[in-house]
Parts: C-alpha cells; sequence; structure tokens
C-alpha cells in the first residue's frame, strides 16, 4: 500500500480500517540468497537498497529484538557531513544527499528536517581547525560556513558568551545538517525492503555461524540454522560479540552512551549546537523536548543503559553552554551500546572468511551513516567490489597503517 494525501482522506472517510501492516511476520525460509545479521538502521538499509537497486529479493534479516530496539531507536537524531578526513567525508556527503531524498524513495514520513547544525568553536586553535574542516568539507561538495563570534551570537543569542569559562570564539554552521526522527528510519526501510519480497524476522538471534570448508555457508539461530550464500554482520554494538562466534577479533570495543530529553519548552533551539570544550550537544524534537547527550560513560559494557556520574557530567555541560536550562526538568534517559573504533571510523568490508560480510565501528556517528552504509553494503554485497565512496572503510587498515584517525586519538574511544 502506497502512502498519499488521497490514501489519508479515503482512510479517514471509511473508518481507517483499510491500513495494513508496514511489513509481514514470515517465519524464515531454509535458505537465502543473503542473510542480514541486525535488524537496525543499517541492516533495513542494507535490505532495502538490494532489493530496489541490485534487484536482489531472496534476502532475511535476522533482528535479535523487534525493531527499533538497538541504537536506531536510542540516538539523538542528528545527521550531518562535517567530516574532515577524505577517507569519510565523501562517504557522510553521500548519506546526507540521500537523506534529503529519502522520504520519497521510500514512501514515509521520516521528519527529515534540515534546520542546521552548528560546531561551537572556543579557542583560536579550534577555530582554525574548524575552518580546515569546513575547507575540506567544501571540497567535497558539502556545505559550510564559518560564523565569528557576533554571527553566533546573532543565531543563538542564549548561550553564556559573556561570564564562560570557554569563551565561544566562533562557528563552523553546516545549513544541510539537522535531525530525522530515528525509529521512523527503521519503519521506513523495513517497509520499503519487505515490500520488495525481503523476510524481515524479528525475536531471531544469531548464535553461531555454519562454517563449510573455511566458508562461511549460513547461520544459526533461535529460529533454527539457516543457510546462505552470503552473510551480512551489521549489529552496531554487538560487533565484538557476533564476530567472535566466527572466530574474529576486531578493532572495536563497546561502551555505553546516554541520551536525554527534557519536559516540553516553547520553540528555543534554531538546529543543532554542539559544545565540544564541555561535551554537550542540543537540539529541540518538534515536541518541544530538548534532545541533548555528552560523554560516554568511559568504562567496556554491552548494558543498554548508564551510570549517574556521567548524567551530572551532561548536565553540569548544558548548564555552562546555556545557564537557563538548568530550570527545566528531565523528562526521561536511556542509554545504547556504541561499537567504538580504534581511530573513530567504521568498516564496511569482506572479512578473511569468504561469504561473511562485516558492517560495524559506527562510534557515535552511525545514525546519520544510515543510508550511505545500507548504500554502499548492498553494493558490496551485490557486486563484491567496495562502493567508491567506501574503498578506504576496510578491516585491514590497522594493520597496513592507513587509519582514518578521524579524531586523531587511536586505541582510547573514550577520548574520542
Ligand atoms: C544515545 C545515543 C545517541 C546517538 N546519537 C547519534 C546522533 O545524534 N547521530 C548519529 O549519527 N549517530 C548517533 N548515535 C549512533 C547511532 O545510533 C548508531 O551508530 C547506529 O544506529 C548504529 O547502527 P544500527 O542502526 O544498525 O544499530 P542498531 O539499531 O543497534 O542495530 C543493530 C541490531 O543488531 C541486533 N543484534 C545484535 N546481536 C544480534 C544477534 N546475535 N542476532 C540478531 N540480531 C542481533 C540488535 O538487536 C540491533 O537491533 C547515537 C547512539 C546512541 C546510543
Amino acid at each position: 500500500m502506497r502512502y498519499s494525501a488521497f490514501q489519508i482522506l479515503k482512510e479517514g472517510i471509511t473508518g481507517n480500517k483499510g491500513w495494513k501492516p508496514a511489513w509481514r511476520e514470515p517465519e524464515p525460509k531454509a535458505e537465502y540468497d543473503i542473510l542480514i545479521v541486525g535488524g537496525g538502521g543499517h541492516g533495513l538499509a542494507t535490505a532495502h537498497y538490494l532489493a530496489k537497486e541490485h534487484g536482489i529479493t531472496n534476502v532475511a534479516v535476522l533482528e535479535k529484538g523487534w525493531l527499533g530496539s538497538g541504537n536506531i531507536g536510542r540516538n539523538t537524531t542528528i545527521i550531518r557531513s562535517n567530516y574532515l578526513l577524505p577517507g569519510n567525508e565523501p562517504f557522510y556527503e553521500l548519506s546526507l544527499k540521500l537523506w534529503e531524498g529519502l522520504e520519497q524513495d521510500f514512501n514515509y514520513n521520516a521528519m527529515v528536517s534540515q534546520r542546521g547544525i552548528l560546531n561551537l568553536a572556543h579557542s583560536d586553535a579550534q577555530r582554525d581547525a574548524y575552518t580546515r574542516r569546513g575547507n575540506a568539507m567544501r571540497m567535497a561538495g558539502a556545505d559550510a560556513q564559518l560564523l565569528d563570534a557576533d554571527g553566533v551570537r546573532n543565531m543563538v543569542p542564549f548561550l553564556n558568551f559573556d561570564n564562560a569559562r570557554f569563551p565561544i570564539k566562533a562557528g563552523l554552521w553546516q545549513p544541510r545538517g539537522g535531525t530525522v526522527r530515528h525509529d521512523a528510519v527503521a519503519w521506513g526501510y523495513a517497509r520499503g525492503a519487505d515490500s520488495r519480497g525481503v523476510d524481515i524476522i524479528q525475536n531471531c538471534e544469531v548464535t553461531g555461524f555454519q562454517m563449510q570448508n573455511g566458508q562461511c555457508v549460513g547461520v544459526h539461530s533461535s529460529k533454527g540454522s539457516i543457510k546462505a550464500k552470503k552473510v551480512a554482520v551489521c549489529v552496531a554494538g554487538s560487533s565484538s560479540r557476533v564476530m567472535e562466534q566466527a572466530g574474529l577479533r576486531l578493532p572495536i570495543e563497546s561502551h555505553v552512551l546516554q541520551a536525554f530529553v527534557s519536559e516540553g519548552l516553547k520553540p528555543t533551539i534554531p538546529g543543532v549546537v554542539t559544545f565540544g570544550a564541555g561535551h554537550f550537544y542540543v537540539s529541540q524534537s518538534d515536541k518541544g523536548g530538548l534532545v541533548f547527550g555528552g560523554d560516554l560513560d568511559g568504562y567496556n559494557s554491552y548494558a543498554q543503559r548508564g551510570n549517574l556520574p556521567v548524567v551530572e557530567d551532561v548536565c553540569e555541560g548544558g548548564v555552562a553552554l546555556m545557564p537557563m536550562i538548568g530550570r527545566a526538568r528531565l523528562l526521561r534517559m536511556w542509554g545504547g551500546v556504541m561499537d567504538m573504533s580504534m581511530d573513530g571510523s567504521p568498516f564496511i568490508d569482506k572479512t578473511s572468511i569468504p561469504g561473511l560480510y562485516f558492517n560495524g565501528g559506527w562510534c557515535y556517528g552511525g545514525f546519520k551513516a544510515t543510508p550511505a552504509s545500507g548504500w554502499c553494503y548492498a553494493h558490496l554485497l551485490a557486486t563484491d567490489n567496495p562502493h567508491p565512496t567506501a574503498t578506504e572503510l576496510r578491516l585491514d587498515r590497522f594493520m597496513t597503517g592507513r587509519m582514518i584517525d578521524e579524531k586523531g586519538v587511536g586505541a582510547q574511544p573514550n577520548l574520542h
């Protein structure tokens, strides 16, 4: 069923009895061409593009919980393409372009809202670094503007400019950045893939891989063994645990990141504002809640919940930047498990085991990557060659020394 204004009108006057479930609930078949492990944003996007762009529909997505139970339904919804390095920037710009046409592509309202993102600079050195980053973005076809302190003051006059420990010197502004309703992205991709014949199987945990002569030929799962010509893993925070079942160790650690939402307030914050010096970032949802976050919890964990010291730390950062939010009440908070790679950049690659593919290492920035990640992973699975914008996102880059050290802090994800 296609969604349209006409359909809403028709259902409205006929008692809303004709709506169909957005996707089926099939039992798994014995064999598929491609099995995707993990029904988060990246897995579902991969399935959608495999079916839509490559005509490969004998595909199943196996999800251990329900769609949206992972990071796709837990993130703070920010999209942007303000990266510096050549291995990353064109990839994230491809993603932003795909976001711009996504709702028409999968015929679903994902509330893509390009209200802009502002990174604040608090020292001359940081302003110079943002100038360099902005130039790199423009060279890759993205949009970027450097604002001086007055430009920032005009845009967000309520920040603490005058008595702050970290005075605001400038800002890097990307007008095309913004926010997207995160769970609608999972539902839209699921619906797009399902309508082309992909089986989406919820409550189906992959517990091992079937190997034959050193090749991966399927998986073992809580719904039985399923064969496949190719198995594509994209389980984000569970990457190390799942790939360990195939005997592979990854340059990835899992860490908790928390998100927070305040009570609804009048419209205050025009776009997304990030405060790197205090580790705090914030946007405002259409319902009025301030949606914000900050540091990782700082120790390795697979728990989808955080701890109180980081609540205090994040709120301190927020109050330092905009003292007036000290009077807002916190409504809810949650945690998600981040697949932190050692150079802050992701992987979309074949593994050393024929038939087994890997997508992960998204750190705390994989939501914005969802469309390009699905696009490039589908390309890799369909053609066995990396997509031109993802050639650097290789698993062997730590062996060859070709790291994409986006944040430059090496093997300490808590310092990214
Ligand atoms: C608090 C928070 C804020 C964030 N904010 C942003 C942001 O503003 N912008 C941004 O770009 N990114 C952000 N991120 C990061 C982003 O959400 C993730 O990088 C991205 O969602 C990861 O990809 P995914 O959607 O495929 O992951 P997930 O949704 O986690 O999907 C992985 C799926 O694999 C499933 N799975 C795991 N093990 C198995 C198994 N054995 N068998 C079957 N299925 C399995 C899980 O249940 C899960 O559903 C944030 C993350 C968090 C937690």
